[in-house]
């Protein structure tokens, strides 16, 4: 005996909406904020070239992160073109990266006019896998650019060594990891790579509305780095000139000064999340078909769930539709397409009619190239928002909703996936 579902009609799990990242509800932000943020006002500079919270922030976030330099920008997407630049490919030469991850990880290696060659993921987390970047690596390649999806680490102790053994560099982007932990000694992600990559986003464990950073313990990477975000302008030797082409990412500094207080808030919020995810981990180790990610070192930025369709019932999209029904919401897949299938690099549009850089592509960007990520947006991943503000009875929800999807999916199929 099942409940009936709410997408057939029966009583929905919960009528009442969740905290969400899109408005105070799932923000942790308080009168700290505000305080920062009307002081620059008041001060009169709210440019990072005539004041200083920028500055202090910088040295605030590398202290944090235990790296001897860090520099801010105006978004994860400049963070990652700064690590990018810094690299300095030329251009058509090659950087690896994963075709799971927002599009802010592939658009800065375009606008460097290289070369993304993707790699497949391990379907059980959704990360880069190790073996598939290892047949990726041809005599182009400058750079790997590894992603801590949804928070999990990803196994950047072993693409540090590859990239070491090549010769070429591992940039992380952490957008959705702000300190998760990576490795056997449990180093912070962004710390393993030459350079790693954050972003202060209105969606991610902290924010400034946008914003980003790019860590590094190498001070010729940070120096280019820091200089790319600043028209490559070196106001450190009072000459007025342009060393190599750079653009305007600075921060400003009400970003900074609110990013500042939010930096102080990381750890309870990611405690927070880690706290809640327990609760709904536990939850899923009865429910055959679902898996949650590796618990280890994860921060969880949002909640992924690893289905096999064939055991649950049905597949990401039948979950997310079912869930949302029951007033959870839930998206299946993450991304609509893997991101070489998006029309920027599908259709090679780029710079004006040229399709350059992607005139020396190798790779075709074309259904199959990488068949576990497809697998994994196509039906096999269910992603759950996630943030700090949930209660135990949201989580709760979150469970006694997968609880009766579940239930309902394989009392239906008797195993045999036909929802979605
Ligand atoms: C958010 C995000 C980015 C881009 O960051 P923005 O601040 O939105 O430009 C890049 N990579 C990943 C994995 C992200 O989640």
């Amino acid at each position: 005996m099942t409940t009936a579902l709410a997408l057939d009609g029966g009583t929905p799990i919960r009528t009442q909406p969740l905290p969400s990242v899109s408005d105070a509800s799932g923000r942790t932000l308080g009168e700290e904020e505000v305080q920062a943020a009307a002081s620059v006002l008041r001060s009169g500079r709210l440019n990072s070239t005539v004041g200083e919270q920028t500055a202090v922030f910088e040295r605030e976030f590398a202290e944090y992160m235990g790296t001897r330099y860090a520099s801010a920008s105006s978004s994860g997407t400049a963070a990652i073109h700064a690590a990018v630049a810094a690299v300095d490919p030329n251009p058509g030469d090659e950087i690896i990266t994963t075709g799971l991850s927002d599009a802010g990880t592939v658009m800065p290696i375009l606008a460097q006019n290289a070369v993304p060659v993707f790699a497949d993921v391990d379907p059980s987390t959704g990360n880069l896998e190790v073996e598939s970047v290892r047949a990726a690596i041809t005599p182009r390649t400058r750079a790997i650019l590894v992603v801590h999806l949804f928070g999990a680490p990803a196994p950047v102790v072993e693409l540090r060594a590859l990239a070491d053994a090549h010769d070429i560099i591992l940039i992380e982007d952490c957008a959705q990891a702000y300190l998760t932990r990576v490795g056997p000694e449990g180093a912070l992600a962004g710390t393993v790579g030459h350079l790693g990559c954050f972003s202060l986003q209105q969606t991610k464990h902290i924010t400034a509305g946008d914003g980003g950073l790019t860590i590094t313990n190498d001070g010729r990477l940070a120096r280019r780095a820091r200089l790319f975000v600043d028209k490559a302008w070196p106001r450190d030797t009072g000459e007025r000139t342009h060393l190599f082409l750079g653009l305007n990412y600075r921060m400003t500094e009400i970003q900074s000064a609110v990013a500042r207080v939010q930096l102080g808030r990381l750890a309870d919020v990611v405690s927070a999340r880690r706290a809640a995810a327990s609760v709904l981990t536990t939850v899923l180790e009865e429910l055959p078909g679902l898996a949650a990610a590796p618990a280890d070192g994860t921060s969880y930025w949002q909640f992924p769930v690893f289905l096999d369709p064939q055991v649950a019932g049905g597949d990401a999209g039948g979950y997310a539709e079912a869930l949302g029904a029951e007033g959870i919401p839930a998206n299946g897949g993450y991304i609509t397409r893997p991101l070489y299938l998006t029309p920027a690099l599908a259709e090679k549009r780029t710079y004006g009619t040229s399709g350059l850089p992607l005139t020396d592509a190798w790779q075709e960007y074309a259904p199959g190239l990488c068949p576990a990520t497809e697998d994994l947006i196509g039906g096999r991943l269910l992603v759950l928002p996630w943030n700090e503000n949930y209660s135990s009875e949201d989580v709760e929800d979150f469970g006694s909703a997968l609880r009766k999807v579940h239930g309902a999916f394989v009392a239906e199929t008797g195993g045999a996936a036909s929802r979605g």
